[in-house]
């Protein structure tokens, strides 16, 4: 097969959902069918491998596992499948963010008994402005949910995504037969009694009249409902799913193993192909180009805490990755080789021999890389586009244990900002450090990192969740702070707020309203 081929055939995605609406268990019902695992139960084993937040020597443990369990490759229907984890629960951090920027598409599960939750809320809005394809799974259709056109408005009404049903379920929970799959025109039978999984439709799409099916209460409900929606739904429209305006909606239970094969198979069909991606000119670098491009979107930091090794996550964007081969690292000018490269499978890392555009490798660093680099041969000569920054909401004060170390406390701080682990604020007068992060586990990494990789053991101090907003450097006035407003600048010295809750903002627009306060910060 030669390169552009192998290049077609690669779906990169990744799943994004709320803890427990069943992202795990479906990711292990995909790998399934891949044949990446023998047996559901892969996924899991890191899940539940006690990751306690506290307890340090079971992340240790579980490192391996969870660095393997960042990529998940297979091959399925004539596709090589990556599926990046977006962690949940306390790993939640920039690099959950970031990981959403190195995918093609996002498949987005939701409990059909909680509908949209706030960790989906917020991975969607990051899908959202990237314009990605999204896929919706609504999951435990096994169990009594809310009613399925409730969950439809709510994608429009929360999330502000038009959809379209693929399928339908009849009944739910306990009464739960199957589903009406519009897509592929047939009937999907939950526990059929005589083993027919698929009733195929007639021309009038119906099933046949002497089917037991036809007598079910819950059919006549789901046909009603789905002659309802394709008299007043939306159509599917390939374009605006490409163009992540509408999302095409799959029901199933993940559990039972059900509607999640038909799921893959249609998702595989749309899901598209390998993007170019966006240099800092503005210019597409097209995955099909000859020469080797990639970025940094996430550093995965401590194989082995003797060292302070760590993984470079590169999305290749284009050509082809070979062992060996010599990059560009263009931020700092310097040719590197890369050879010491994992690639990832669901049960191990594997060294890679080559990948191409749309793959993901794992580059061993000891600290060259930072998160947004780019690595290029060749003749591209201007960087990617950087990696947008999250706004953190929770925040600690730090300072080193021993005041003596000053010099190693700096130097970690210093390199662990640079690296993209987490964002650093300074009070405006003082100069007090405080970090900012999307997620609690994002401070313990820290923490963990500074003793153990700069030998600078730290004293955090908890200032709760705040919210950050930029001002322009001429409407700085140090009179304008208060304890409710620090005033404060980031890395780059630009200034800023940092305010106790929205009512210390409002009261800040009422008292300065010249002041403009951005979410980003701009000139
Ligand atoms: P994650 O946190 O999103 O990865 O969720 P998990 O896959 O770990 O699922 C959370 C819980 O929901 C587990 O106890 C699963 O067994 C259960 N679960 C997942 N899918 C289904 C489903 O389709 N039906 C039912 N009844 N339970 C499910």
């Amino acid at each position: 097969m030669n390169r552009a081929e192998e290049i077609k055939k690669r779906r990169t995605f990744a799943i994004i959902s709320h803890p427990d609406a069943g992202k795990t268990t479906i990711t292990e019902q995909l790998l399934k069918f891949g044949g990446a695992i023998r047996e559901a139960g892969t996924v899991k084993a890191r899940k539940t491998g006690n990751f306690a937040k506290s307890d340090w020597m079971d992340i240790e443990k579980e490192r391996g596992i969870s660095v393997t369990s960042s990529v998940m490759q297979f091959d399925y229907a004539g596709k090589r499948v990556n599926i990046l984890d977006t962690p949940g629960h306390e790993d939640f951090s920039e690099d959950t963010y970031r990981t959403l920027m190195a995918v093609d598409a996002a498949v987005m599960v939701i409990d059909s008994a909680k509908g949209i939750e706030a960790q989906t809320k917020k991975l969607f809005q990051v899908v959202k402005r990237r314009g990605i394809p999204v896929f919706t799974f609504i999951n435990k259709l096994d169990r009594d949910g809310r009613e399925p056109l409730d969950l439809l408005s709510e994608l429009e009404d929360i999330l502000g995504i038009a959809s379209v049903p693929m399928n339908w379920p009849i009944g739910m929970g306990k009464n739960f037969q199957g589903l009406y799959d519009f897509y592929n025109k047939r009937i999907e039978v939950y526990q059929p009694e005589n083993g027919e999984r698929f009733i195929e439709f007639d021309e009038n799409g119906e099933i046949d009249a002497s089917h037991p099916l036809t007598n079910n209460p819950f059919y006549a409900q789901a046909m009603e409902d789905a002659e309802l929606l394709l008299d007043a739904g939306n159509e599917f429209d390939e374009k605006k799913v490409l163009a992540g305006q509408l999302t095409p909606v799959f029901f199933g239970s993940a559990l039972t193993d059900f509607g999640v094969e038909t799921f893959l198979n249609t998702f595989l069909a749309y899901a598209p192909e390998p993007n170019g991606h966006k240099t800092v000119e503005g210019e597409i670098i097209d995955p099909l180009r000859e020469e080797f491009s990639g970025f940094v979107f996430k550093i995965q930091a401590n194989m082995d805490i003797r060292h302070r090794d760590r993984i470079a996550f590169v999305r290749i964007v284009s050509g082809e990755f070979e062992r060996g081969m010599g990059v560009k690292l263009l931020r700092t000018g310097k040719q590197v080789k890369l050879s010491n490269v994992t690639q990832f499978m669901a049960e191990s890392r594997e060294n890679v021999e080559n990948a191409v555009a749309g793959d993901i490798i794992g580059v061993y660093d000891t600290g060259t890389y930072q998160v947004g680099d780019t690595l290029t041969t060749g003749k591209l000569k201007t960087p990617f586009e950087p990696l947008p920054t999250f706004t953190p909401e929770l925040f600690m004060r730090v300072t080193a244990k021993n005041v003596m170390k000053q010099k190693s406390f700096q130097k970690g701080i210093e390199q662990l900002v640079q690296e993209g682990a987490i964002q650093l604020y300074k009070t405006y007068t003082t100069g007090e450090i405080m970090l900012g992060a999307v997620g609690q586990l994002q401070f313990e990494v820290f923490k963990h990192r500074m003793e153990n990789e700069y030998n600078s053991e730290i004293i955090m101090t908890p200032l709760g969740s705040k919210t950050v907003r930029w001002i322009k450097p001429e409407d700085l006035d140090e009179k304008m702070s208060s304890s409710r407003n620090i005033l404060a600048r980031d890395r780059f010295d630009h200034p800023l707020f940092l305010f106790e809750n929205d009512f210390a903002m409002r009261w800040f627009k009422d008292k300065y309203p010249d002041v403009e306060l951005m979410e980003q910060f701009s000139v």
